[in-house]
């Protein structure tokens, strides 16, 4: 089975703020924060899949 990791990206709505986030194959990256770091509007808006459906994603892979 294999991952494609994809970038993560999310902004905020609310003072649109933006950041990217990279999911590698050797580093997962999960402190992905859920309220804006600068306003902390929540929730924030995620590209291309929410934010918890890829952690979903990835701990149901790494836990089977
Ligand atoms: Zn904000």
């Amino acid at each position: 089975m294999c991952i494609a990791p994809k970038p993560l990206i999310l902004s905020c709505p609310s003072c649109h703020w933006k950041k990217r986030y990279e999911f590698k194959s050797d580093a997962l990256i999960f402190d992905v924060p859920t309220n804006c770091p600068v306003c902390s509007h929540a929730p924030l808006k995620t590209k291309p899949l929410d934010s918890l459906s890829i952690a979903n994603k990835l701990k149901t892979f790494f836990l089977d």
